[in-house]
């Protein structure tokens, strides 16, 4: 075979991998995230779930905040954070002083992964793999949208951000350089408040999680 034929060849094998959405394409715009997201199968996420949940807000926001995965909610209504832990989202960011039309919000994983419980579907944690193989579309909502900071809601968003484990508490708090154009800013899941048993303990955590909001946003007024 000559060299000709054989790079026709693998060009075509290409074509059909990304025809079949095995590998990541590369979008023109934001508006193509979620025909793209449904159409993936970089890994078997999608099979059990009603659709894939793409970020959305606003296209060139200088903050964008990235969650773990859709849950429940998220996947029967096609929209990030809808669920009990959006609406601790909701109302944090308008304690903040920001709307959710001025900000862009995305997770780390596209699909919902869960445990069927009798009627119930329990969240699962995406695996490492998961999370690498849905990184494609994280890379190109940041390619997009081009924030200034990047909020890391929880360890997952972290670990996809950054390529490696993180523990939260020790990143906790003050931005790091994430790339030439943006920084990152790690912080709690709003989930974890809806697990704080203790009345005081949660009003403390939400207060420091609305203070972190607004933190982020005075950086990126200054910066
Ligand atoms: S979870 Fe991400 S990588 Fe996996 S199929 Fe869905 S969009 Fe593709």
């Amino acid at each position: 075979m000559t060299t000709e034929e054989s790079e026709a060849l693998s060009r075509r094998a290409r074509a059909g991998r990304e025809e079949s959405g095995l590998t990541g394409r590369t979008l023109v715009s934001l508006e193509e995230l979620r025909s793209a997201v449904n159409e993936c199968r970089r890994c078997t996420l999608w099979k059990a779930t009603t659709q894939g949940v793409p970020g959305e807000g606003l296209g060139r926001s200088r903050l964008m905040l990235v969650g773990e995965a859709p849950g429940d909610s998220e996947d029967r209504q096609g929209h990030p954070f809808v669920g009990p832990a959006g609406a601790i989202l909701d109302r944090a960011l308008q304690d903040a002083g920001l709307g959710r039309d001025s900000v862009y919000i995305t997770n780390a994983v596209k699909h919902f992964k869960f445990e069927p419980r009798g009627k119930r579907r329990l969240h699962i944690k995406p695996s490492a793999s998961e999370i690498e193989a849905c990184h494609w579309w994280l890379g190109e909502e940041l390619r997009l949208v081009a924030p200034k900071l990047v909020m890391a809601l929880g360890g997952t968003a972290a670990r996809a951000l950054l390529g490696h484990p993180v523990i939260v508490s020790q990143l906790r708090g003050s931005p790091t350089r994430l790339s030439a154009t943006a920084h990152l800013w790690v912080t709690i899941h709003p989930s974890f408040l809806l697990r704080v048993p203790d009345d005081a303990q949660r009003r403390n955590e939400y207060a420091r999680f609305v203070k972190e909001l607004k933190d982020a946003i005075a950086w990126i007024e200054t910066h």
